[in-house]
């Protein structure tokens, strides 16, 4: 290791801020051992106890009908296309009855940029969850959606966010991120709205109360500069607002999309960023993996490289499964991996407060109904009492 890499890895590891050109350097040239136990220094300095949490939520899709067409996208379907569905709110507030029989603390509702849906139907969205669900976090939609309803209704982003959150909107998923920079962002996603408008309305929400996470999509084939540069991004604004509570990366998924899988991010590529951005963050509080697109084994690889927080169980999830990722977890498995990855398991809320740490193996939950639902239309109702795989078996 040279000189140079050492003295920055050190200065990182130490709390020290590193710049976006250091960062860019440790991503290509530090040996993977050191990168990693530099970002698990920093994890066990921010959480000493050995804590990694995880979180049980739904992600419930209102529908799929969207005008902005993003090439790497393979959930949506333009308006008038005989696939094109909405839910409405009965269905709706059924999924999340059943979420919360789950234990599940809060949902993510998320959707296309249907044409039609303007401040108004989110304000009924949220308002009519909220009322019935006053318990579950709403953590929900992104500045792409937010931007678009704003359009919809004519009126400003400062309007739009007002009246989503008086309608319930506890906070704002980092969605729609994908990549900020202006090049790889023009060729993923033409009709979506730059990388610093995206940032943008992330600020004015943030100054409204509203907030959020931040996210990164790579593996579409942008450059290692470029991936830097959507974290830099990402820290000049929380710089600014302090309002991303974690940032959460994830891989492409190559299937059923314009983009056909030309190229994807490898395992490393993706710890290694894991790493940097435990590194570079140095005012982010938490950071997230995501072993729903890169697998259980990376998801377990990335506690030793700077993570601390594995996510949620995903009672559905049926985005990123439409482009093909195949990966499913049961909430004993989860925190199996958790725990022989050697932290201590523990459940959390939206706000990363714990709700159960399971100090030890039989502090473990055993609800073996809590477990990834993929493309459901209806999760299965499972009998607490009768072994789960038998009943799935006979659905
Ligand atoms: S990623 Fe979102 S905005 Fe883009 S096409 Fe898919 S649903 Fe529409």
């Amino acid at each position: 290791m040279s000189r140079e890499i050492d003295e920055v890895l050190q200065r990182a590891a130490d709390g020290g801020r590193i710049s976006p050109e250091e960062a860019l350097a440790l991503y290509e040239q530090a040996p993977f051992h050191a990168l990693g136990e530099a970002a698990d220094v920093v994890r066990r300095r921010r959480y000493p106890d050995g804590i990694v949490t995880y979180l049980i939520d739904r992600n419930i899709n209102y529908t799929n009908v969207c005008v902005t067409a993003c090439k790497f996208c393979a959930f949506y379907r333009a308006p008038k296309h005989k696939e094109g569905w909405s839910h409405d709110m009965a269905e709706i507030l059924r999924r999340c009855a059943e979420a919360v029989d789950l234990g599940a603390t809060q949902v993510m509702l998320q959707g296309g940029h249907h044409p039609d849906f303007g401040v108004e139907y989110y304000e009924e969205l949220f308002g009519t969850v909220k009322a019935e669900y006053p318990g579950l976090v709403i953590h929900s939609i992104g500045p792409s959606e937010i931007g678009h309803m704003a359009k919809v209704s004519g009126v400003s982003i400062e309007d739009a966010i007002t009246r989503i959150k008086t309608a319930g909107l506890d906070s704002i998923a980092g969605a729609g991120a994908e990549m900020l920079p202006e090049r790889p962002r023009r060729a993923l996603a033409p009709l979506k709205e730059s990388g610093e408008r995206w940032l943008e309305i992330m600020e004015v929400a943030h100054r409204h109360g509203l907030e959020s996470t931040a996210t990164m999509m790579m593996g579409t084939g942008e450059t290692n500069a470029e991936r830097i540069e959507h974290l830099r991004m990402i820290r000049d604004v929380q710089d600014r607002t302090g309002g991303f509570r974690a940032f959460i990366p994830w891989t492409y998924q190559p299937e059923n999309n314009h983009l056909k899988g030309r190229t994807q991010a490898t395992t490393l590529e993706y710890l290694r960023l894991i790493a940097v951005a435990r590194l570079f963050f140095d005012e982010v509080a938490h950071l997230q993996s995501s072993w729903l697109t890169t697998g259980k084994p990376a998801g377990q690889l990335s506690l030793h490289m700077g993570v601390d927080d594995l996510g949620s169980i995903m009672l559905e999830e049926n985005v990123i499964s439409s482009a093909g990722a195949k990966h499913r977890s049961r909430l004993t498995e989860l925190v199996e991996l958790i725990r022989t990855a050697g932290r201590i398991p523990a459940q959390r809320n939206t706000l990363y407060e714990h709700l159960s740490v399971h100090w030890t193996p039989a502090d473990d939950p055993t609800d073996d109904r809590v477990r990834s639902h993929v493309s459901s239309i209806a999760l299965p109702i499972l009998e607490r009492d009768r072994p789960v795989e038998d009943q799935l078996a006979k659905n």
